[in-house]
């Protein structure tokens, strides 16, 4: 061996020594070394991945134990594998290397031993960063834990306050809305689970200011007071009295008072304590030593405030007193918060956000509840009643139609009219037939309407059915135009609108849309949040409408508010010809829209009108009330008997006499029954009567009815 291979050698054992100039000697190790580390970096993230694949079971404390113990395990096998594999390498580099060779022995254990070290080292770090890993894992699982409690809390209390804001219409302020956030937080935060601490004893914290407090007090020589075993109870003995005043109070009462006095003050500053310890409780805040420290001052300030004659035994015994209940006192609020202490940070340092999204969340579902409610009571319940309601007047209707027989034509009305003024045989009821024709069958058309719906129970099924309709149409158009909007916010009135349009685009319903113009429901927030509003407004409609439908109703009363009133449409359909007999004013009782010759069934005597017909045959135009123009077209002529049906007759041949001949029996019957009463009515002397007509009886009378419309009805 030259020097100069000695030399060399000599320089490469140095080298080997010295970590730095490692790289020279082994150009590949720090290549190795890292990709051992990117290893152990792929490895992590496995790790990792397990870690948060736990989710909430992270926070069971022994599930969460056993992994990372088992990871960690694998961690050091993992490292001990790579490590070895490196050492592999190097031994493989060294027996080829022509400069180690010969040195192997002397070099080797030096590399190896850092290889021990390089093993230790990123085993001790990557156990560091799994517990790490692991502890934020469990902070953002714990963090949306309180979250979603934070909002469960906002939630239930934002519904409540817009129910409130809806019954009182009272706006609230900021200020109350950030009071009834904070008990909203103080309940979220009582009530969270922090996770637990196990072993962090707070003991060695507080001894250690006490010790602090005491040596700054000059009271070095009291020190070993502090491992004392207390009583539970703080007791005055008359060592905390110095011999000289002892002596000055002995005749009072063997120190009696000045015992007291002292307790009184212990008492005072324990009392004091407690009430700190229940505050500190209530804070969301984990245990401070600013909360020792402040005490102690307290035990201070109070000797200094009563200038007593106690020796500093007193001072200590108290101060010890105090600091060893404060230890468990406080190890309970330690404990609650220990493991989540930068949980607490973080949201404590986000309540203001948190506030901020309250106040928010409330303002808009106030203004949704607002604009959902205008919308529901100006747009949606009128369009549904009139839903409902118009088409009722028809049903009824036809209902009754269906039902009696004396309202399938005009001429079935009118003879049941006259059978029953027979059966009824009142004068009055004849007098508002002759002289108030429309009104009499209006009311006798109406009591039929109420007494039908009295017994009917359609009322409820038809008016419940067309509900059911109509809101599911109101949903359905609503769901519509919620498609595509969740989240987003807009403007709600062009999609009110729609709602609108979409109804509009179903034939049969009717929008009441006209209070939808002006910018009231114009706001801007999530579709979302009215539609829910909406669709809650329209559910209780629904309950409060169904209710209504199932409770008695007034008959009259909902007759009157009904769109189409049955009697009217009823009497429009029975009404038949409008004209009448110019002579006696019976009604034209020809059939057929549009009929050019009009005819009357039962003439009446003149007697039982109130006016002279003498004078109707001079002038017939001038009596003829609102048929004047008609009447001068031929076209149009009244016919006065059926016999006569044919012709197209000359109003000259018709003469009162005439007239009072075709009377039918049905009304001689009646005037011979009533001439009297129709004499006086009339203010005129009593008819006189043919003997004949005296003859007809009630029998006839009714007969005569019959033949006179079955004869129209061939
Ligand atoms: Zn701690
Ligand atoms: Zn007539
Ligand atoms: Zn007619």
């Amino acid at each position: 061996m030259s020097a100069n291979t000695f030399l060399q050698q000599e320089m490469a054992m140095h080298m080997v020594q010295c970590q730095f100039a490692l790289p020279l000697v082994l150009p590949k190790l720090s290549q190795w070394e890292a990709s051992f580390l990117e290893n152990m970096e792929s490895w992590l993230l496995g790790a990792g991945k397990k870690i948060f694949a736990t989710k909430e079971k992270a926070l069971d404390a022994a599930i969460q134990k056993n992994l990372l113990i088992e990871l960690k395990d694998e961690a050091r096998e993992e490292v001990k594998t790579e490590v070895d594999k490196l050492k592999s390498k190097v031994e493989a580099h060294l027996m080829k290397d022509d400069l180690f060779k010969e040195r192997t022995e002397t070099v080797k254990p030096i590399l190896m031993s850092k290889m021990d070290d390089l093993r230790e080292r990123v085993t001790e770090e990557t156990i560091q960063r799994l517990a790490t890993l692991n502890e934020n894992h469990c902070s953002s699982i714990q963090l949306q834990k309180f979250e979603t409690l934070l909002e469960t809390e906002q939630e239930s209390k934002l519904h409540a306050l817009v129910e409130n804001s809806k019954s009182t219409k009272v706006l609230l302020q900021d200020e109350q809305l950030e009071e009834e956030f904070e008990g909203v937080w103080s309940k979220t935060l009582s009530t969270f689970d922090f996770r637990p601490s196990e072993t962090d004893d707070i003991t060695v914290r507080v001894t250690d200011i006490l010790k602090q407090n005491l040596i700054r007090r000059g009271l070095q020589k009291h020190i070993k007071k502090i491992s004392q075993k207390l009583t539970s109870n703080f007791q005055v003995y008359d060592e905390h009295f110095g011999y000289r005043s002892r002596l000055k109070h002995m005749f009072e009462d063997n120190n009696r008072l000045q015992r007291l006095e002292a307790q009184q003050l212990a008492c005072s500053v324990i009392e004091e304590y407690h009430q700190s310890v229940a505050d500190k409780s209530n804070l969301p805040a984990d245990f401070s030593d600013s909360y020792i420290t402040e005490m102690l001052e307290n035990v201070e300030k109070a000797l200094k405030d009563k200038s007593m004659e106690i020796k500093s035994a007193f001072e200590v015994d108290l101060k010890v007193y105090l600091c060893s209940s404060a230890c468990q006192d406080f190890q309970k609020l330690h404990d609650r918060f220990a493991k989540d202490r930068e949980l607490l940070t973080f949201i404590t340092a986000t309540k203001n956000t948190y506030l901020a999204k309250f106040i928010y969340q409330f303002r808009k579902s106030d203004q949704c509840q607002r604009v959902a409610q205008a919308f529901t009571s100006m747009v949606i319940k009128p369009t549904v009643l009139d839903y409902i309601y118009r088409p009722l007047g028809k049903c009824i209707v036809d209902e009754i139609q269906g039902k009696e027989q004396q309202y399938q034509s005009s001429h079935s009305f009118n003879r049941s009219l006259l059978e029953e003024l027979m059966k009824e045989d009142r004068f009055e009821s004849f007098l508002e037939y002759l002289l108030s024709y429309d009104s009499f069958r209006l009311r006798k058309i109406q009591e039929t309407v109420v007494s039908h719906l009295s017994k009917s129970t359609n009322l409820e099924k038809w008016r419940q059915q067309r509900l059911g309709e109509i809101i599911g149409k109101i949903a359905a158009a609503v769901s519509e135009t919620a498609e595509g909007t969740n989240g987003v916010l807009s403007d709600t009135k062009p999609l009110l609108e729609r709602v609108c349009l979409i109804l509009e685009s179903d034939g049969d319903v009717d929008v009441t849309r006209a209070s939808l113009d002006g910018p009231f429901f114009s706001i801007t927030t999530e579709w979302d949040c009215l539609v829910t509003c909406l669709m809650e407004l329209l559910a209780a409609m629904r309950l409060e409408l169904a209710k209504e439908f199932s409770q008695n109703v007034d008959i009259t009363e909902l007759l009157h508010c009904l769109p189409i009133q049955p009697q009217h449409f009823l009497l429009n359909k029975v009404r038949g010809c409008d004209k009448q007999c110019p002579f006696c004013r019976a009604p034209c009782e020809a059939e057929g829209i549009g009929h050019e010759v009009h005819r009357a069934l039962l003439h009446r005597p003149k007697d039982m009108l109130p006016y002279d017909l003498c004078s109707v045959s001079s002038c017939p135009e001038s009596m003829i009330q609102g048929n004047t123009a008609q009447n001068k077209d031929t076209q149009n002529t009244y016919v006065a008997c059926r016999d006569l049906q044919s012709f197209h007759p000359d109003r000259n041949i018709y003469t009162e006499e005439l007239a009072s001949q075709m009377s039918s029996a049905y009304w001689r019957y009646v005037l011979v029954r009533y001439n009297e009463k129709f004499a006086k009515e009339y203010k005129k002397k009593p008819a006189k009567i043919p003997e004949e007509w005296k003859k007809i009886t009630a029998e006839e009378a009714l007969d005569s009815l019959k033949e006179a419309f079955l004869a129209k009805q061939c």
